[in-house]
């Protein structure tokens, strides 16, 4: 997970839940993949704390919204007005349900009667089942369904797995010529001087892992998304409260420190954070107390913090 040159990062912009308070903001994270920059969720306040990590407004081409909560969405306005008055020019992609675009639409046609600078492309989710929403060269990104009272869909961001390198010592011992390398990396096999066939197994190894983040907010505790959160490195799963109030998480559809924990247990991830903490709570020990007791390499996350994958 280390080593890479090209960073896959998550920026904490903000890890509240519904009630403001004095410190804290509601849910807004960056990942950093590969040169690009994707926004999940985009709570009051977002575009004040982009300001303050220094993520450029301008960078922000595609923005993942995980359902239509006001602590998850009241950052839209401002951030799309924002962009107005900076001149934006390229299309921004909203990845959420399809009711988003009534809502948004109507308030950008009540500032602006004629019309902003730049493009939005709605891209209505699936809440029934697991789906490819985006695609690049070097990045895949899945939604999929949650658990909440309202629709509502996790997402999956994968790195594509690089080609293989070939051995500088085998490109020795075998004289491999130039013309043959690029061809062996994807995957070919290469006959040397006296005829034989060498496997390109032998010739190379695979020394980058692709990297991968998931991001569950806000849901129930449900072992219906285990399977799309799988083996992630980092996994964000919301933790709303500790043990002390679990019947307030199930009536609420929300989960607690052990919940996360538990999903990220069956799902053999690498590191489990946590966030979306209540206002109830000032101190968050106990939430984390509560998750580490299941799965140890646990965070629970702050404003500012950033997590390399
Ligand atoms: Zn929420
Ligand atoms: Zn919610």
């Amino acid at each position: 997970m280390s080593g890479q040159a090209m960073p896959f990062q998550l920026t904490i912009l903000g890890t509240s839940s519904a009630l403001p308070t004095s410190n804290r903001y509601p849910t807004a994270q960056v990942l950093q993949v590969l040169g690009r920059f994707f926004l999940i969720d985009c709570g009051e306040g977002t575009q004040t704390q982009m300001r303050k990590y220094k993520i450029g407004f301008s960078k922000i081409n595609h923005i993942f919204i995980s359902h239509l909560h006001g602590d998850h969405i009241f950052g839209l306005i401002g951030l799309i007005s924002t962009m107005e008055l900076l001149g934006r020019k390229n299309d921004l992609h909203l990845y959420s349900h399809s009711e988003l675009q009534k809502y948004l639409s109507a308030q950008i046609q009540f500032l602006y009667p004629e019309g902003i600078t730049y493009k939005i492309i709605y891209h209505p989710l699936n809440f029934k089942k697991e789906q490819k929403i985006y695609e690049d060269q070097k990045v895949t990104v899945f939604s999929f369904p949650l658990v909440h009272r309202i629709p509502t869909c996790g997402f999956r961001f994968e790195e594509k797995p690089a080609l293989p390198n070939l051995r500088p010592d085998k490109i020795d011992e075998y004289q491999i010529p130039i013309r043959d390398r690029q061809r062996i990396k994807e995957g070919g096999d290469f006959i040397n001087k006296e005829g034989n066939l060498i496997p390109h197994t032998e010739l190379t190894e695979n020394k980058h892992t692709a990297r991968s983040f998931a991001f569950c907010s806000d849901t129930r505790y449900d072992e219906s998304y285990i399977d799309s959160v799988r083996g992630v490195d980092l996994l964000y799963h919301e933790a709303t409260f500790a043990n002390d109030n679990k019947d307030l998480a199930q009536i609420t559809y929300h989960s607690t420190g052990e919940n996360a924990a538990t999903v990220a247990l069956k799902a053999e991830v690498g590191k489990l954070i946590i966030g979306h903490f209540s206002a109830r709570y000032n101190d968050h020990t106990p939430i984390l107390e509560d998750a580490q007791s299941i799965f140890r390499n646990t965070e629970s996350i702050l404003e500012g913090q950033v997590f390399q994958i």
